[in-house]
């Protein structure tokens, strides 16, 4: 006799209807009437399958009850006790194709945001008396462009993000870069996606045209109206940058439509307010989408968010979701691009392993050539797995990638989110507790209550408008942030 198990799920509700979030498989699965009796069953006690029909008979008939015990064993909802096995641990079996490289053209910058992890107090590089170039010089951003097509093996389109710094101190850089990478690319039959993040406040007209004209992606670091805005992105004289960047802004959406343009917010504790943070970028300044992300850092600091501030948090975000969802069922455009990343993860499936592509399909480069995980490591001789002159061992990288594995994180191992999280941004950790290695344990609620929210809008998609959905088939590119 094989009893019967629950396996790891997490159950919601949506559009009166009910549906399980399979952990292992990552899997939404829509549960009917007779799938929730069976899981009721279940759940009240481990059974074998014979008392599972006989407890239902009056409801069911045998035949349906014992081929939905099949369905819920085969989309691994439910098991039998003597074969319950843990998750393995799949790795990937050889280089994986690098997608994404991030170009950190400067480690310069003129404005002097406190939160900074570039400059503040949480810095892992020092950009004013380490041994790195200010600037990237046209010689190593040819070689990273090299490396990228190189790395990028079979794959057509390589994708170049240009970073800081502030991107556009390095503009003569910038642009030769991109005239390289296009021609290298075209005698290989490949092409090259450039964006960049800049700060704005160095959009001269030229430069507008220039990225307008090559239809480069831009997001801008932009934290909300001027009050918010000025109390961190200050000038070094300690002047707010709101002035400055609000009238660039305008003028680069104004004439660069040929791509949407992003606005990216870091949420500190002294400016949570989301919905008037989205108001004034999405609907007075008019940037297509924007998205949130909490400041890292170091929990001593003033401008960390408690956990009172996560929970304050959550609820904005809910509220602000629920206006996506709206806009979603309508068929309208609404830009609150987290939820949109985070319906794109649920629709595509992927219990993901690792909780981002750092050091797998993205890397940075350093202003001298070093490669590092990501942009944000760039620069530092702890976290450099590579130059892009010798490339990245592929040794190096799996011994990255056997360590940073979700299966290591033991703290994770009973959570339902980790097919989404993965224990989080590796900078983060290394921030917070000086290692990449470790689960960013400080934020589980505010993960597992905004994955909850957006399976629930997920679900209610599904149910209303499941042609939505078929937006996010594609796998996203990874974001840079
Ligand atoms: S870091 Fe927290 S939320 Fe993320 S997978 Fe681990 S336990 Fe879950
Ligand atoms: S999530 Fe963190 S580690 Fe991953 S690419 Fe972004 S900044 Fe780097």
């Amino acid at each position: 006799m094989t009893t019967l198990t629950m396996r790891e799920a997490h159950a919601f509700e949506a559009a009166g209807q009910q549906f399980l979030y399979l952990v292992p498989s990552a899997a939404v699965f829509a549960l009917d009437e007779c799938s929730s009796a069976v899981l009721d069953q279940v759940r009240a006690g481990a059974r074998d399958a014979d008392a599972v029909v006989t407890g239902l008979s009056p409801r069911f008939d045998a035949s349906e009850v014992t081929s939905t015990i099949a369905e819920l064993r085969r989309v691994r909802a439910i098991a039998d006790t003597a074969v319950a096995v843990p998750m393995p641990k799949i790795m990937p079996l050889k280089p994986v194709p690098l997608q994404t490289l991030v170009l950190n053209v400067t480690n310069q910058c003129n404005l002097a945001c406190t939160y900074c992890y570039e400059y503040g107090e949480d810095k892992i590089v020092d950009t004013e008396n380490g041994k790195q170039p200010k600037f990237m010089s046209e010689e190593t951003a040819r070689d990273s462009v090299d490396f990228m097509l190189r790395e990028s093996r079979d794959n057509p389109t390589a994708h170049m993000t240009f970073f800081g710094g502030e991107t556009l101190l390095n503009f003569p850089v910038l642009k030769s870069t991109m005239e390289y990478a296009r021609r290298r690319a075209a005698e290989l039959g490949k092409q090259v996606d450039f964006s960049l993040t800049t700060n704005a406040t160095l959009l001269r007209p030229e430069v507008i045209e220039f990225l307008a004209e090559n239809r480069v992606g831009v997001t801008i670091s932009i934290d909300g109206p001027e009050d918010i805005q000025d109390k961190f992105r200050v000038f070094k004289n300690g002047m707010g940058s709101y002035d400055v960047a609000a009238p660039k802004i305008k003028a680069l959406l104004s004439r660069h439509r040929s791509r949407p343009i992003g606005a990216r917010v870091t949420l500190t504790r002294q400016t949570l307010d989301i919905t008037r943070i989205y108001r004034h970028l999405a609907d007075d300044l008019g940037f297509w989408e924007v998205g949130f992300a909490p400041v890292t850092t170091a929990s001593k600091r003033d401008y960390a968010i408690s956990d009172s501030g996560f929970d304050h948090l959550l609820a904005q975000f809910r509220a602000l979701a629920q206006e996506y969802k709206q806009a979603a069922l309508e068929n309208r455009h609404h830009g609150f691009s987290n939820v949109r990343e985070t319906l794109q993860e649920l629709h595509q499936g992927h219990a993901k392993a690792y909780p981002c592509g750092a050091g797998l399909g993205l890397m940075g480069v350093a202003t001298d050539g070093d490669v590092a995980l990501c942009h944000r490591f760039a620069g530092s001789d702890t976290h450099k797995i590579g130059d892009v002159r010798g490339g990245v061992s592929w040794e190096t990288q799996q011994a990255f990638l056997t360590s940073h594995h979700i299966n290591e994180k033991i703290d994770c191992q009973t959570c339902w989110a980790r097919p989404i999280c993965a224990g989080g941004c590796y900078h983060e950790a290394n921030t917070r507790y000086g290692s990449t290695q470790q689960p960013n344990l400080h934020y589980c609620e505010w993960i597992r209550g905004w994955t909850h929210t957006c399976l629930e809008i997920y679900g209610e998609l599904a149910m209303k408008n499941p042609e939505f959905l078929h937006q996010f088939d594609d796998d996203p590119v990874e974001k840079v942030s």
